[in-house]
């Protein structure tokens, strides 16, 4: 969804500034805890095409969220049909539960051998949002396979995770695999427009499980986004910002324009949403994880942006200025503020009673909705100005990242493996939201990655139009998964390591 946008503008910020963090650690203890008895991520040739037909089949039913309360379940009741006819080993196993969530959720519980492990989730969602067929090369809900591309809505955004996961599944059960730490996959119906994702996240609070930490879409390997950067860089976002949607509201006196009085409603509201609009929030640069990100990684920066992030107690405030100046790194470093609808007047000679401006705000990780609407009245200063809230949510708190981190690090080593080219992986700042925000109650570590390539065009195509993936990116995330599935079952911690200098 737009999230998944927004996450990686947020990774194009970076890469706009020209910083480049590379972390060779060896992550959960490199070689050595590979386990013997790992399966190889190879697949047959039969395996590939079904895979691939798998994924094309996905695409065809069109599950497309249109709105809050317009959803086409149809669809919805075709695509969980169709999961269990190209996943036939995944619904048979005797250790995978399965359970539909809210009419069209699917939730699967995967019991490990190894209750002494605590087990962790792997989300995505099987709704899309509208694709009108104009523009599109071939029609978007044809799953057609082109030049070596799978074409279609939800190519990446996101049942290409939806198949991926249950089809990496299905390859390991096909290879009598049993998994030691138990783990459960939730797909959920209606990101696009709200979040049934509720509803499980109950079901197992009240099943008193904890998870170890999430993974869901979101973030990307971004390649050729910056010119003189030629390495693809991987970031995982740690947490996503909140929203705040507030209306604010003036009611004057109604009358006629033959003899108007001196402020109108339009004007005193119009006054205030442009003081808003004059203001920026306070940059919080200083207490935010991207400051804590560049620190961490700044000795991998080659001359002289090493010395700059080495030394932020100094530079710091040239940074923030830097980042602030585009608009779109600016969203990394402060609660931005959008003015996106306005709404005032009946008739061309009546002084409007009433007059009605809606305020989208994102905000920063570093505050919460209460200091960003304290703010506001703050910077509006009228008390003729009336506030309504009409949706708001916290940011998400910041999941570890450290070495110690189960969840990232096992990331981090799933990258090494199944893309040795990639040697830039750092924590990062999801600016949308995602539908692991309702799953809060269940960790404190939630990570948001997608193991793909994404260049400048492809990323363009989410939520707009010639959405596609290649067949060989689709097959890397299958591998992806089936190999991480497999190195979540280390019972070791997460080791300390030693930056190669
Ligand atoms: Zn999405």
């Amino acid at each position: 969804m737009a999230p998944l946008r927004v996450c990686v503008l947020a990774l194009a910020a970076v890469l706009l500034l020209g910083i480049s963090t590379m972390s060779r650690s060896k992550g959960l203890g490199g070689q050595k805890h590979q386990r013997a008895s790992q399966i190889p991520s190879e697949f047959s040739q039969g395996e590939r095409v079904a895979m691939k037909e798998a994924l094309k089949g996905a695409i065809h039913i069109p599950t497309v969220s249109f709105g809050p309360k317009e959803i086409n379940t149809t669809a919805l009741a075709e695509f969980g049909e169709y999961i269990r006819s190209v996943f036939p080993t995944v619904f048979k196993t005797s250790f995978v539960q399965h359970e539909v969530i809210g009419e069209y959720s699917h939730l699967f519980t995967v019991q490990g051998s190894d209750p002494s492990l605590q087990p962790y989730m792997l989300l995505a969602h099987s709704d899309v949002v509208p694709a009108p067929d104009e523009g599109w090369e071939v029609p978007p809900f044809s799953g057609l396979e082109h030049d070596g591309f799978i074409h279609g809505r939800g190519t990446l955004d996101n049942k290409n995770s939806v198949m991926a996961i249950l089809q990496a599944l299905e390859l390991l059960l096909l290879r009598n695999y049993i998994p030691r730490r138990s783990f459960f996959i939730a797909l959920g119906h209606d990101e696009e427009i709200s979040g049934g994702a509720q509803k499980i996240s109950a079901l197992l609070q009240a099943r008193g499980v904890q998870l170890a930490f999430i993974v869901d879409e979101g973030n990307f390997i971004l390649d050729g986004f910056i010119p003189n950067l030629k390495k693809p860089f991987a970031i995982i976002a740690v947490t996503e910002k909140g929203a705040i949607n507030l209306m604010l509201q003036v009611n004057t006196t109604p009358g006629h324009s033959s003899a108007p009085p001196k402020e109108t409603s339009i004007g005193i509201l119009a006054a205030a949403v442009s003081r808003l609009e004059q203001t920026p929030m306070p940059n919080m640069f200083g207490s935010g994880l991207l400051k804590m990100t560049l620190q961490e990684l700044a000795h991998e920066f080659p001359f002289p942006t090493n010395i700059i992030l080495s030394n932020l107690w100094l530079f710091g405030p040239l940074v923030s200025r830097l980042i602030e100046r585009n608009y779109i790194t600016n969203a990394l470093v402060r609660t931005t503020t959008a003015l996106t609808m306005f709404n005032a007047g009946v008739k061309v000679n009546v002084i409007p009673p009433v007059a009605q401006a809606i305020i989208n705000f994102r905000v920063d990780p570093a505050q919460t909705v209460q200091e960003v609407l304290e703010l506001v009245k703050n910077i509006v200063a009228d008390n003729r100005v009336q506030f309504h809230v009409l949706s708001a949510i916290d940011p998400l708190p910041v999941s570890p990242s450290d070495h110690q981190a189960l969840g990232y690090q096992l990331l981090r080593q799933t990258i090494r493996s199944v893309f040795p080219e990639v040697n830039i992986v750092a924590p990062g700042v999801c600016i949308g939201n995602t539908d692991s925000r309702h799953y809060t109650n269940l960790t404190t570590s939630i990570y948001r990655f997608n193991p793909l390539y994404l260049n400048p065009q492809s990323f363009q195509s989410i939520h707009g139009i010639n959405e596609k993936i290649s067949v060989r990116a689709y097959e890397t995330q299958v591998k992806f998964i089936f190999e991480f599935i497999q190195n979540a079952d280390t019972d070791q911690e997460p080791v300390p390591h030693l930056h190669e200098l």
